[in-house]
């Protein structure tokens, strides 16, 4: 089983991700986790990432697949079922996904995109900057954030929408509401 959970930033992907592993025994590949280790080992990926994520901007697509497919490649854990975290962000992505996936002999089971409103996507990620360091949460990078997440993230939830595969979860609320609804909403598109 192969799960989406998408959603902008600061909508607790993170945060469920961890939940849904757990409860379906998955692994998890944030892209973003990928990227923010190559910058901490200051390996030449990780140097050319930081130039993207420091100004809130992303990695482009066809740098972005390569790095996915190849911890698909290198992760044997993956072949158990995978929450992509942070993948698909733009559309040439997600069709990128979906042939990685069939060439893999399977497919995606749903999207999960949690909804929240734009200030509290702001409140928390300006929390987290605080309680973390992250690097990207600083008001200017959390703007730019935003702004190149309505441009070219958030179209894909109409593009997964017409798939039939997006699941729309209110995402603002209490933890294990939210994942209560998730557990609800793949368990209901159990085949
Ligand atoms: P995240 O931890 O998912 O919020 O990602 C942090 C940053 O990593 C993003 O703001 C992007 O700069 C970069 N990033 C993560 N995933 C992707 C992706 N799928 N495509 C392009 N850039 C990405």
């Amino acid at each position: 089983m192969n799960i989406v959970i998408f959603g902008a930033p600061g909508s607790g992907k993170g945060t469920q991700s961890a939940k849904i592993i757990d409860k379906y025994g998955l692994f998890h590949i944030s892209t973003g986790e990928v990227l923010r280790g190559h910058i901490k080992r200051g390996t030449e990926l990780g140097v050319i990432a930081d130039s993207f994520i420091s100004k809130g901007n992303l990695i482009p697509d066809d740098l972005m697949i390569r790095i996915l497919e190849d911890v698909l490649d290198n992760e044997p854990a993956a072949t158990k079922g995978v929450v992509f975290d942070g993948f698909p962000r733009t559309i040439p992505q997600a069709k990128a996904l979906k042939e990685m996936l069939e060439k893999r002999g399977t497919s995606l089971h749903a999207v999960i995109g949690l909804e929240v409103p734009e200030e509290e996507l702001t409140r928390r990620m300006l929390l987290r900057g605080k309680e973390t360091g992250r690097a990207d949460d600083t008001p200017e990078t959390i703007a730019n954030r935003l702004k190149v997440y309505h441009s070219q993230t958030h179209p894909l939830k109409e593009y997964y929408t017409s798939t039939g595969e997006y699941v729309a979860i209110p995402g603002d609320g209490v933890v294990d509401e939210i994942f209560a609804a998730i557990t609800d909403g793949i368990d209901g598109r159990q085949k």
